[in-house]
């Protein structure tokens, strides 16, 4: 496989480039905050995260895929039978569940909460929201992701497909753009839409606390954690954490020690 790194930089900068185009020609929310100051920050935080995994994690989730590739380990692996392009399909089907699983998980554990609150905390939500997460939530993710790869036997092929989509979905859900009404109801029968995951974004906790896909928005009606839109309307529903309401907040270092303070303190 040639470079697995550069394909998925490829990928990242190209959608983050398409995306911010289609949000500039047709934005659907009047955002908040300077954009260039939300994208140094958030785009900075991407950086500083990318150097925080080539540092602190002996493996990464590719090295695992060709582990359990090289010794035949994990459920896919004891069917040898099943093509591979289905192995495929049903790897990316299996761990964009276990991601809304871990989005749910996230959300309902309060330490957890407080690590996963830093990617609610942005004030508006563009393109760079869909990359901001903080470093601790980043390495267990890929710790967790290490786990079901090695468990379900996913292919390299299958992890960098399926992590080359999540990006791309996160991208292009929580793009600030517009998309024709009719076209997000049938393009959200499939794939999370940026109307249906705005909604995940707004302050208002039972509204927070629903619609967890990233890629696939089955997980959400199925599990009954679906809600089709803002109660306020996509013009006024208002973005973010209340306790985290000012541009210094959006600040690279600030957003570094959120979780490791009380909602209610300054
Ligand atoms: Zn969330
Ligand atoms: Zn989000």
């Amino acid at each position: 496989m040639q470079n697995p790194e550069m394909i998925r930089l490829s990928f990242f900068i190209g959608v983050l480039v398409l995306c911010g185009i289609w949000e500039c020609l047709t934005p659907r929310k009047q955002l908040t905050q300077h954009k260039l100051y939300r994208w140094l920050n958030n785009l900075g935080l991407v950086a500083f995260n990318s150097l925080c995994l080539t540092l602190l994690m002996p493996i990464l989730a590719i090295e695992a895929a060709f582990y359990a590739q090289n010794h035949q380990i994990g459920l896919l692996n004891q069917f040898p039978g099943i093509a591979d392009l289905y192995k495929l399909i049903i790897a990316v089907i299996l761990l964009d569940l276990a991601i809304y699983l871990q989005h749910l998980v996230f959300h309902r554990v309060p330490v957890l909460w407080r690590l996963h609150r830093m990617h609610h905390s942005d004030q508006d939500i563009d393109v760079t929201t869909g990359s901001r997460f903080h470093p601790i939530e980043i390495i267990l993710s890929m710790w967790i992701k290490i786990g079901l790869i090695i468990a379900l036997g996913v292919s390299p092929l299958a992890i960098l497909v399926f992590e080359i989509i999540l990006n791309a979905s996160a991208m292009f859900n929580h793009s600030n753009a517009y998309l024709p009404l009719k076209l997000d109801h049938w393009l959200r029968k499939v794939v999370v839409t940026p109307d249906m995951h705005r909604v995940h974004h707004s302050v208002i906790t039972k509204e927070t606390h629903s619609n967890f896909g990233f890629f696939l928005s089955v997980w959400d009606r199925l599990f009954s954690t679906y809600r089709a839109q803002p109660e306020l309307g996509h013009d006024k529903v208002k973005i973010g954490i209340p306790a985290f309401q000012t541009a210094l907040e959006q600040r690279i270092d600030k957003m570094l020690l959120q979780p490791f303070r009380n909602e209610h303190s300054k």
